[in-house]
């Protein structure tokens, strides 16, 4: 349980992102990483959008770390967010892993007791999965993951 609530968004799987969910389903931050840029890409996808490789992409595990680069705290959301408020939105710089390698800037909402009273830039974070289930006209329940942060 989050505080404030949040709701989750549907996402769209795919074969370039199942990987992620998969790893985000069992608590694990997997991104694709290119090896000729040495350089993870976020959004998860087949083609490195720098050097546009898909020969040399891999999985790698992240340690789910990471700094708050920049943030702003809404005071009342919009939309189906309208009955939350306040939150955090924040971009996280995120932890590689890896000697020498950045790893991505993720947009994320920063989430725990209080965080728009706590959040700062360069505040450390930790990767946290937002769960719920979901019931699908089509599907059934179906169980959502979603990558948030909290403050360390
Ligand atoms: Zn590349």
């Amino acid at each position: 349980m989050t505080a404030p609530f949040l709701p989750l968004a549907d996402v769209e799987t795919t074969v370039e992102n199942r990987p992620f969910w998969d790893a985000l389903r069992n608590g694990r931050l997997d991104l694709p990483y290119c090896a000729p840029c040495s350089a993870f890409v976020w959004y998860p996808r087949a083609i490195c959008p720098a050097c546009h490789s898909g020969n040399d992409i891999m999985w790698r595990t992240l340690p789910g770390t990471g700094r708050v680069y920049s943030y702003s705290v809404v005071a009342k959301g919009s939309g189906r967010w309208k009955e939350s408020g306040p939150y955090v939105v924040a971009y996280v710089q995120l932890d590689s892993g890896l000697v020498g390698v950045d790893g991505p800037r993720v947009l994320t909402n920063i989430v725990g007791d209080q965080p728009q009273q706590e959040v700062k830039v360069d505040a450390a974070v930790r990767m946290i999965i937002d769960s719920d289930v979901k019931n699908d006209a089509k599907l059934g329940d179906v169980v959502r993951n979603l990558l948030r942060f909290t403050l360390v």
